[in-house]
C-alpha cells in the first residue's frame, strides 16, 4: 500500500487538492519556506510522537545520542549519494541560513587585506557582497548584472578574475529575479564559491569543480534555519582568528556539526526528504520533472500576450519564475482569485512587485498545470 502510494503521489497531492476536509493541501507557491514533499510531511507527522518506537519525538532526544547521531549520519550519506559528493569534501550541517555564511566565507577563506571576486546577479549576490564588505577584503566585482536590471547572467568569458583572488563567489539562481546560470563559471583556478540555496537538489551538480558549496534548506531540502555547507577538505582550517567557533568549517567538521546543539529537527527533515529523492528516481528524475514544469509554464507566458517575464532566455530559473500582467492594476484581482482556486503564494517579492511562481522538487507538474489553467481563465476575463 505504502509503494502505491509513493508511486502515485503526484496524482495523490492533485486530488488532495479537491478534497474538503480538514487536511486539504494547496498548491503553495512560497519562494521559501516552500513547499514540502506530502509524503515527507505524512512521516514526519505520523512519527512525531513516537519516532522509531521510542516513545519520544526526534525534537525531545539529545543529539549526542546513538538514534540522533545515526540520523544525521544518515541524512550526510543520502545527500553524499544524491551528490555524488567526493571523498575530500566535508559536509557542514550549520545554523543562520544561507545568510550567516555571507560572512563565514569571508572569515573562513581570507585574511585582511586579500582579493575576493564576485559575481553580481541579483538581490542574494549583492548581500553577499555587502557583507564580505565588512572584512577589510578588497572586493572586485568582475560581473555586474545591475545594468540589466538583473534579467541576465554574464555571457561566458565576458569577465576575468583578478589574479590571486581567494575565491571566486556566484548565486547559481537568483531566487528573486529568477535568474540562473545554465553554465559553471570559470574561476581562472581560484576557488569556486557558489550560493544554492535555492537550486540544490533540483538537478545534478559537479562537487569536483567547486571549492564550496552551500545552501540554506528552506527552499529545496527541509525547513529554514539549517544551511547545508560542502566544503573541499584543503579549504578548511584558515579560519580567522575571530570567526566565531559555530562559523569556524574546521572545528564544525571536527565536531561533525555537533560543537553545539544542531538543528536536529532539521536535519531529520533534511534526510526524509533525501529519501523521497532517492525513491523518486534521484537528481536526474528531479532534473527531468523540473526542466518540464518550467518549460510548460514559461511556454505559456511566452505564448500569452497578457503574462510576460523578463528574463533572457538562457538564463531563465528552473525553480522560480517570475512573470507580470499585461496591467498591474489586476495584481490584486488575479491574488484573490488564485487563492479562492488553491494556488498560493504567488505575490512576488516585495522589491520587485508583480507575481512569482517557486516551482521547488515537491511541486508537481499537476500544480504548475493547475496556475496555467487558472491564468488562462484570468485572461480571457481580464
Ligand atoms: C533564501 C536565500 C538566501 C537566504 O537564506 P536565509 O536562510 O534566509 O539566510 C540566500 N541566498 C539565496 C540564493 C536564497 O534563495
Amino acid at each position: 500500500m505504502r509503494g502505491a502510494l509513493l508511486a502515485r503521489r503526484d496524482e495523490i497531492a492533485a486530488a488532495r487538492i479537491s478534497g474538503n476536509d480538514d487536511s486539504v493541501r494547496v498548491f503553495n507557491f512560497s519562494a521559501g519556506p516552500a513547499q514540502l514533499p506530502l509524503p515527507v510531511l505524512e512521516q514526519a507527522a505520523s512519527e512525531l510522537t513516537s519516532w522509531g518506537g521510542s516513545g519520544m519525538s526526534v525534537l525531545e532526544v539529545s543529539h549526542r545520542g546513538a538514534d540522533f547521531v545515526a540520523c544525521a549520519a544518515d541524512a550526510e550519506a543520502t545527500l553524499r549519494r544524491l551528490l555524488s559528493i567526493p571523498k575530500n569534501y566535508r559536509v557542514l550541517f550549520l545554523q543562520g541560513g544561507a545568510s550567516a555564511q555571507f560572512a563565514g566565507i569571508p572569515l573562513n577563506l581570507t585574511a585582511p587585506g586579500d582579493t575576493v571576486a564576485y559575481l553580481n546577479t541579483g538581490q542574494w549576490s549583492a548581500k553577499a557582497i555587502k557583507q564580505a564588505g565588512a572584512y577589510e577584503l578588497d572586493v572586485v566585482v568582475p560581473a555586474d548584472e545591475a545594468a540589466s536590471s538583473y534579467t541576465a547572467t554574464p555571457e561566458p568569458g565576458s569577465f576575468t578574475v583578478p589574479e590571486g583572488a581567494r575565491y571566486l563567489h556566484y548565486t547559481p539562481n537568483e531566487t528573486i529575479g529568477g535568474v540562473e546560470f545554465d553554465y559553471v563559471p570559470d574561476s581562472g583556478g581560484v576557488p569556486l564559491v557558489a550560493d544554492f540555496s535555492s537550486t540544490i537538489l533540483s538537478r545534478p551538480i559537479d562537487v569536483s569543480r567547486y571549492g564550496l558549496i552551500y545552501a540554506g534548506a528552506q527552499k529545496n531540502m527541509g525547513p529554514s534555519g539549517l544551511a547545508v555547507i560542502i566544503v573541499r577538505e584543503d579549504l578548511l582550517g584558515r579560519a580567522r582568528p575571530v570567526t566565531p567557533t559555530v562559523l569556524d568549517y574546521q572545528k564544525m567538521a571536527d565536531a561533525d556539526s555537533m560543537l553545539n546543539t544542531p538543528p536536529t529537527f532539521a536535519i531529520y527533515l533534511l534526510g526524509l526528504i533525501g529519501h523521497w529523492i532517492e525513491d523518486d528516481g534521484g537528481l536526474e528524475a528531479m532534473a527531468e520533472r523540473n526542466r518540464a514544469k518550467a518549460e510548460l509554464l514559461y511556454g505559456f507566458i511566452d505564448s500569452s500576450d497578457f503574462y510576460a517575464n523578463p528574463v533572457q532566455k538562457r538564463s531563465r530559473s528552473w525553480m522560480n519564475v517570475p512573470f507580470t500582467l499585461a496591467d498591474p492594476a489586476l495584481d490584486a484581482d488575479f491574488l484573490a482569485g488564485a487563492q479562492a482556486a488553491g494556488l498560493t503564494n504567488l505575490k512576488g517579492h516585495r522589491s520587485v512587485g508583480g507575481m512569482r511562481a517557486s516551482i521547488y522538487n515537491a511541486m508537481p507538474i499537476e500544480g504548475v498545470r493547475a496556475l496555467i489553467d487558472y491564468m488562462t481563465d484570468f485572461a480571457a476575463r481580464a
